[in-house]
C-alpha cells in the first residue's frame, strides 16, 4: 500500500507544502531540504557523541542527465563537508546515480565521486535497493574493490534468502557490510514473509560479521537484536571500536542516548535533500503508528495556520 501512495502525485504535493515547514512533520525524520541544514543536524549529533553518515535523498532517476546531475550534487557535498569539518562519512544509491539507465554509467559516476571522497577519505557506503538490484549492486561495489577502491562498503538485507551468501562473500573480500533488515515489500521467492524469520536471519548474519566480518555496522532499532549483539561480542571479547550500530534520524533517539552512554559506537543516518518523500513514505510505512503521528502533526499546523489568517 505505501510504495503505492509513495507513487501519488497528489499525497507528493500535500507532503511538500506541509512536510518541510520549519515545524513539518517530516522533520521528524528528514534532517532538512539543504546540505546546510543537514550538516546543522550532524553538528548537534556530534555534540551528543552520536557518529554521523549524510545522505542526500534521491533515487530511480530515468536518464543519464538526472543521474549526471546527482552525480555533480555528490561531488558538491564532498566539498561542503570537508569544509564544515564533520565527519566525513556518506550514504548513497546506486539508482540515484543512473544504475536504472545502464551500469556502465553507473559506474562512471559513481567513480566520479570515489576519486575525490578517496582523496579526503571519506567513507562512502553504498545503500541496497529492492531485489532486482540486489545482485548488480553487489556485482558493481565487486568491480570497484577489483579497482582498488577501498573506502566503501555496502548495506545487506537480512529479509532475503540469499543474503548470508552475500555476507560469506563481503566477508571474503574483507569489506564493509551495513545489515539491515530490508525497508522493501519483496515476494517470497526472494524474500522471508515472516518477521520471525528476518529476525532469526539477522542473527545469524550478524555473528557471521562479528566473527569474520570487517568493521561491521548493525543497523537496526531491535532492542532484542542490538542485546543480542552486545552479549555476543563480549562473549567474544570483541571491543567496542571493532564494530558499530547504526540507526535512523529521528528513531528510537533514547536507545541512540543509551549505547553512545555505553561507550559503543552509534552512528546516525542523516537523510536529507528535496526528493525526501519515497524515504518518508517507507518510514511510515514500517511503523503504523507513525501515520498518527504525521495526522496531528498536520491538523496541528493546519490550526495554526488558520489562527494565523
Ligand atoms: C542506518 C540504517 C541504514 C539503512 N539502510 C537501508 C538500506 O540500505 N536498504 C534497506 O532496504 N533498508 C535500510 N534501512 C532500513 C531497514 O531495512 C529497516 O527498514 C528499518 O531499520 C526498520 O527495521 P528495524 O531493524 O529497526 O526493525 P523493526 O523490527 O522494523 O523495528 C524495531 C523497532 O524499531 C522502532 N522502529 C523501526 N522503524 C521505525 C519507524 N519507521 N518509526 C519509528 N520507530 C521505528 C520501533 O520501536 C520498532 O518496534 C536502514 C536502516 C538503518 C538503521
Amino acid at each position: 500500500m505505501f510504495s503505492t501512495l509513495s507513487r501519488s502525485v497528489v499525497l507528493k504535493r500535500l507532503a511538500s507544502h506541509y512536510g518541510m515547514t520549519p515545524k513539518g512533520f517530516a522533520r521528524r525524520f528528514i534532517a532538512g531540504e539543504t546540505v546546510e541544514e543537514a550538516i546543522e543536524a550532524a553538528r548537534a549529533l556530534d555534540a551528543r557523541g552520536l557518529l554521523v553518515a549524510l545522505d542526500y535523498l534521491g533515487e530511480r532517476v530515468n536518464t543519464s542527465d538526472e543521474a549526471a546531475a546527482a552525480t555533480r550534487e555528490y561531488a558538491r557535498l564532498i566539498d561542503v563537508i570537508v569544509a564544515s569539518g564533520i565527519e566525513r562519512n556518506v550514504s548513497l544509491k546506486l539508482t540515484q546515480l543512473g544504475l536504472g539507465v545502464d551500469r556502465a554509467t553507473c559506474v562512471d559516476n559513481l567513480r566520479r565521486i570515489l576519486e575525490p571522497a578517496q582523496r579526503h577519505e571519506f567513507f562512502v557506503r553504498i545503500d541496497m535497493e529492492n531485489s532486482p538490484y540486489t545482485e548488480v549492486t553487489v556485482e558493481v561495489f565487486e568491480t570497484l574493490w577489483r579497482l582498488e577502491y577501498r573506502n566503501i562498503g555496502i548495506a545487506l538485507q537480512s529479509s532475503l534468502l540469499r543474503t548470508e551468501q552475500d555476507v560469506r562473500r563481503m566477508n571474503e573480500l574483507g569489506a564493509r557490510v551495513r545489515l539491515v533488515k530490508g525497508a522493501y515489500k519483496e515476494p517470497a521467492s526472494v524474500a522471508f514473509q515472516q518477521k520471525e524469520d528476518v529476525d532469526a536471519a539477522y542473527l545469524r548474519q550478524m555473528r557471521l560479521l562479528l566473527d569474520h566480518g570487517v568493521h561491521p555496522a548493525i543497523a537496526t532499532h531491535d532492542e532484542t537484536i542490538i542485546a543480542e549483539t552486545r552479549a555476543y561480542a563480549a562473549e567474544r571479547g570483541l571491543a567496542n571500536d571493532r564494530y558499530e550500530f547504526q540507526m535512523l534520524y529521528g528513531i528510537r533517539r533514547d536507545l541512540q542516548a543509551a549505547l553512545v552512554a555505553a561507550a559503543y559506537r552509534m552512528r546516525v543516518y542523516v537523510p536529507f535533500g528535496r526528493e525526501w518523500f519515497p524515504y518518508f513514505m517507507r518510514r511510515l510505512g514500517e511503523r503504523p503508528a507513525n501515520i498518527g503521528f504525521v495526522l496531528r502533526a498536520l491538523l496541528g499546523e493546519q490550526a495554526t495556520e488558520n489562527t494565523k489568517r
